[in-house]
């Protein structure tokens, strides 16, 4: 036997693996990326299993995107889970990336009884995995809440304090109070419950809700284009005026 030839059961694997991130709503390039199929077979994929074509144009390079209020939050979420996973678990790889996404996006199902969509998609979840593996991300711990956030590498992690302990000032100022409120308590809620698990919580996590109640922070970004959600039909656009959260 060549190793030209290829292994029907190896190329069955990889086209399960591709049908569960496009199903995921993973772009093209990423799948191609991790995958041996061609892109015509998997463009050919793509239109059968979303009914459409697939999306083109570039991936999201911004790392700023994964600072801002909301993104960053879900992003820490994510990666605590990432983590947690290839721990205690022996996934590694896309495979690892795909099972702590289900992860998530379960935990932000739960969180919003089943109507909210992730902030974070699959791609970003990718390329967040992609930017800690190149060193362009850390992790920095909350002084208040102990809870470890994603942050630029090499930022100062002294009197560090995490988007949930100290909102940004412009919460509360946008419309849709009964929205927005139920969107920021259920993510502090379920970010909390998940970055401050490894660790003692000097604040109880019910005071960070309570904390974000308060307010009636939408999760607008300062800067649109950087906090934006990549993938509209199934991120959290805190800019809609009909957000998928009742
Ligand atoms: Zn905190």
């Amino acid at each position: 036997m060549t190793t030209n030839k290829k292994s029907v059961s190896r190329d069955a694997d990889e086209i399960i693996l591709a049908k569960e991130m496009i199903m995921l709503g993973a772009r093209l390039q990423v799948v191609e990326s991790e995958t041996a199929l061609s892109r015509e077979r998997l463009a050919k994929l793509y239109r059968e299993l979303q009914g459409c074509a697939a999306p083109k144009g570039m991936l999201p390079f911004s790392v700023d995107w994964y600072m801002t209020w909301m993104p960053n939050i879900h992003s820490s979420m994510f990666y605590g889970i990432y983590r947690f996973l290839a721990r205690e678990t022996h996934l590694e790889g896309v495979r690892l990336t795909v099972r702590a996404y289900r992860l998530y996006r379960n935990q932000v199902a739960c969180q919003t009884h089943g109507v909210g969509t992730p902030t974070l998609s699959f791609t970003r979840a990718w390329m967040l995995i992609r930017f800690f593996e190149s060193r362009m991300l850390q992790l920095s711990a909350c002084t208040q809440c102990k809870g470890e956030f994603v942050a630029h590498a090499h930022a100062i992690r002294h009197n560090y304090m995490c988007a949930i302990c100290r909102p940004p000032p412009r919460a509360g100022k946008k419309r849709r109070p009964s929205a927005a409120k139920s969107t920021s308590a259920s993510a502090s809620s379920s970010a909390s419950s998940l970055t401050s698990s490894s660790s003692a919580s000097s604040t109880p996590s019910s005071t960070i809700s309570k904390q974000l109640s308060d307010t009636t922070f939408t999760g607008v970004d300062p800067d649109p284009a950087a906090g934006a959600p990549d993938n509209p039909a199934t991120a959290l656009d805190p800019s809609d005026p009909n957000p998928h959260i009742a």
